[in-house]
């Protein structure tokens, strides 16, 4: 079950991939943990059928699909789920999120004399549970949790319980479900949806769940608030212009819906003017804007503006690896073995391209040459988000201040346009992207990589004092 979840889950990491199971021997009243963790898709990392029928045994189990922002990507030790043993048994955890008091906490712990096995940020809660002198393991993991900062949602598996936890903040998603009698939990709902599992509700932000044999004979399970909990959340807004996926439900919404909204919105703010027999072509980039793209067609129909949806571009699924060859571009071609064009519906046409962000501006640079040569008459670029000028601090691994196209451009829109080459580009204004977003059941977002507005103080030297706190 566990190997399915992250298999739905895999476009939320793509380095590695590791699973941890809880096997409980009756008779010798012990519990062994076995794990299995490598470099890799899931696909490739569980290749070996007998890992997941043999060797990962047990009664619960947790998994990771890695997306490092924290702790060195090519470092094996720091592949989750990170499992130590420690006075009161074994403990597994699973984070998706950043730490943003990570270093002053580890540099504590190491004047103390802990030694460190990773470098990854998630590590210091397993040393924070450990040194921690409650007595009982819920008690150790809340007061773990009360010293930590930052984005956090947590899968932590001991010998005999399952435990979701969430930041007070919310940033990134979590949610809980139910299979049969048994209880599951995964960032996003469509994990749920591959093995028939039915949504029950999300981990709210500053709760710690706790599932054990009670909760499996009762259907319950316990719930402990976290300090701080009360405060207003900050759910990160990015989750729903690209990170997940449209199946899924998160923070209460459906990421189809509200994807759709934003395309919607966009075509009412920028939209591409046509005239009384012209049609524009609009077209996705697969997959992450094909959702919003289908918003920006109807809409723009719906406001004068005689629009197509089409499927202009191609994604091949099985990217291979990219070699240099002298007297090649090597991002041109890096991004041909992932796009193509369909030229017949591009030909001689005016299209607009619409896709959920721009980056470092490379792969949009690419695909309007692609696009340019299949024909396109004009291309006007369409973005469901606000330029991103600002690091995160809360695990999106978006390049330096400096690689970010908007910044090279100086916040100009217009030397922007220039740069990918287009008669016009028109980006979703913070205010509408905010008005397209679930409002008024107490949501609030976290905005902070295009605003600026950082909900909480972040260390600034990471990023050279770029942005205000
Ligand atoms: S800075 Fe941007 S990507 Fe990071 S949590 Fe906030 S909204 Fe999400």
């Amino acid at each position: 079950m566990a190997y399915y979840g992250l298999h739905a889950l895999q476009h939320r990491g793509q380095e590695a991939s590791g699973i941890v199971t809880a096997d409980f021997d009756e008779q010798k009243k012990r519990c062994r943990f076995h794990v299995h963790r490598d470099f890799g898709l899931v696909n490739d990392v569980f290749r070996d059928d007998t890992l997941l029928t043999e060797k990962l045994t047990g009664s619960a189990a947790i998994g990771h699909n890695r997306y490092s922002t924290a702790g060195a990507s090519n470092n094996r030790l720091n592949i989750q789920p990170l499992v130590v043993n420690y006075r009161d048994g074994n403990i597994g955890i699973s984070h998706n999120g950043n730490l943003t008091n990570f270093s002053q906490i580890r540099k504590g712990l190491q004047d103390q004399g802990t030694i460190f096995q990773t470098t990854s940020d998630t590590e210091i809660i397993l040393h924070l549970i450990a040194k921690s002198r409650e007595h009982d393991q819920i008690s150790q993991i809340i007061e773990a949790l009360n010293k930590v900062e930052g984005a956090y949602s947590l899968v932590i598996l001991t010998d005999d319980k399952l435990i979701a936890a969430r930041d007070p903040h919310g940033w990134r998603p979590l949610a809980v479900g139910r299979l049969g009698n048994a209880f599951v939990v995964a960032s996003e709902t469509c994990a749920f949806d591959i093995i028939n599992a039915k949504y029950q509700c999300d981990v709210s932000p500053g709760e710690v769940i706790v599932f054990d044999s009670e909760s499996l004979a009762s259907g319950n399970w316990k719930s402990f608030r976290l300090d701080k909990s009360n405060e207003s959340p900050h759910y990160c807004i990015f989750e729903y212009i690209y990170f997940s996926r449209p199946d899924s439900f998160i923070f209460g919404e459906s990421v189809d819906k509200v994807r759709r909204k934003l395309g919607k919105s966009l075509a009412r703010e920028h939209p591409v003017d046509t005239g009384p027999t012209e049609k524009v072509v609009v077209i996705n980039v697969p997959d992450s804007s094909n959702t919003a793209t289908l918003g920006f067609a109807s809409e723009s129909v719906k406001t004068g503006h005689t629009s197509k949806y089409e499927i202009g571009l191609i994604r091949s699924h099985y990217v291979g690896r990219t070699f240099i060859q002298p007297l090649q571009d090597l991002r041109e071609i890096r991004v041909k073995t992932k796009f193509n064009t369909v030229r017949g519906v591009i030909n001689g046409k005016k299209v607009v391209i619409v896709d959920d962000s721009i980056v470092r501006g490379t792969t949009s640079k690419q695909l309007v040459k692609l696009v340019r040569e299949a024909g396109a008459k004009e291309i006007h670029f369409r973005v469901t988000s606000p330029p991103i000028r600002f690091p995160c601090s809360y695990g999106m691994d978006f390049p330096t201040p400096e690689e970010l196209i908007a910044n090279r451009c100086g916040g100009d829109i217009q030397k922007i346009r220039e740069d990918l080459g287009v008669e016009s580009i028109g980006y979703l204004s913070l205010e509408k992207l905010l008005e397209s977003v679930p409002q008024g059941r107490g949501e609030s977002y976290c905005t902070a990589c295009f605003s600026g507005r950082y909900p909480t103080s972040v260390d600034s030297s990471a990023f050279k004092d770029e942005h205000e706190h």
